[in-house]
């Protein structure tokens, strides 16, 4: 589908040790849980994490009411009964900031339809899938989830500061996975106890939702594992939130014995304005390795011209486009997909306009094989 098409199926112009030793996935943590009919902690606590730190404010702050959105952005009123109707229990959530980032007047802006619930989402997709990856069956603990040699992830949260409509995180039943305090502490005793394991994924729901208290013991914990040597933190939220680019998560990357790997999540151009360019900046002055990684998503970002103009300006950030991944096929996502044949055209054609460093992998993740498929 082309940016500036209408999607056919979307009528919306119509329409102790544990919790003491850590204190890391306490509640307080899963702020802005997605989904609390599937044992998620309850949306409500994203209004109450109203502490001094603009950036717990900015998530407070974040807009959840369909009716806002569509004010905020000039859109027809009767858009937000479609909204409600359609997002489920997997609500509306978006920063502030991110908002402001949108076109107003109209529907199809590429940041707007990450987060917009669509009617289509509802709608049955044959080979979309609750858990396509299989992430429950690689649990090798509670909370710790390893597909591939020397890594391990860390499920340190259900929760996110935003609520993007492709994410298996609608689906993903994260108290059946372990993602919290209890969990956690198994997963760090499961990490202790193997010396094939060289870095951990921090990841969730984002894992940058903990505050930099709760973050500070956790690194502290895995540093205390000799055979840990990196520590890969998976996050949305430089991009999302970029108040979250704290003097204290700065010292605590600068400071700690473990490489660090941040790996940010930027789809468009668009996304990247200069609030995020403060907040990378501050991330560069850490000595932290950047990396970006994409979902190609129809109407979004599946354009030439778009996908060079995200490498480049990554690039001029700092960060590296690392992967473009394929859409994972959970359920009430089908509209987002791009064909594999179609992907491969875009990445041959960025191929012949960028130096090979600013051309992300493109990547598909299947099931029960060592490692991500390079689909180029
Ligand atoms: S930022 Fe990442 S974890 Fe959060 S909803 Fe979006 S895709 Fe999911």
């Amino acid at each position: 589908m082309s940016a500036g098409s209408i999607p056919p199926l979307l009528p919306l112009h119509a329409a102790s040790l544990l919790s003491q030793k850590l204190a890391i996935a306490k509640p307080q943590a899963d702020s802005c849980d997605p989904n609390p009919a599937k044992g998620h902690l309850g949306n409500s606590l994203c209004r109450s994490t109203t502490a001094g730190n603009s950036w717990q404010r900015d998530l407070a702050d974040a807009v959840r009411d369909p009716e806002e959105l569509c004010q905020l952005l000039g859109l027809d009123s009767a858009v937000a009964a479609t909204i409600r109707q359609a997002a489920g229990d997997f609500p509306l959530l978006v920063p502030r900031g991110f908002v402001s980032r949108m076109q107003p007047n109209t529907l199809l802006d590429p940041l707007l339809l990450q987060v917009l619930p669509r009617i289509s989402e509802r709608l049955p997709s044959p080979g979309y899938a609750a858990d396509p990856l299989h992430e429950l069956g690689s649990l090798r603990a509670p909370g710790l989830v390893q597909k591939y040699a020397g890594r391990a992830l860390l499920l340190v949260t259900g929760a996110c500061a935003i609520n993007c409509r492709y994410c298996f995180r609608r689906e993903f039943p994260y108290a059946q996975a372990g993602a919290n305090a209890a969990g956690i502490e198994a997963a760090i005793d499961t990490l202790a106890a193997d010396p094939t394991i060289h870095e951990v994924i921090l990841s969730g729901g984002d894992p940058l939702l903990l505050d930099d208290a709760r973050l500070g013991r956790l690194v502290g914990r895995l540093e205390s594992i000799p055979h840990l040597r990196r520590l890969r933190i998976h996050s949305r939220l430089p991009i999302v939130l970029p108040s979250r680019v704290t003097d204290g998560l700065v010292s605590l990357l600068a400071d700690t014995r473990l490489a660090c790997v941040v790996v940010v999540h930027a789809n468009h151009p668009a996304e990247l304005d200069e609030s995020v360019a403060a907040a990378v900046a501050r991330l560069v002055d850490a000595r932290a390795i950047l990396l970006n990684q994409a979902v190609l998503l129809a109407g979004v970002n599946d354009s030439l011209d778009i996908l060079k103009a995200l490498s480049e300006r990554l690039i001029d950030l700092g960060i590296v486009p690392y992967y473009l991944h394929l859409l994972d096929r959970v359920q009430g996502t089908a509209h987002f997909e791009v064909p594999e044949e179609r992907a491969a055209g875009l990445y041959d054609g960025l191929r012949g306009l960028l130096p090979g460093y600013a051309v992300p992998r493109l990547v598909r993740e299947v099931p029960g094989e060592p490692s991500k498929v390079w689909l180029s």
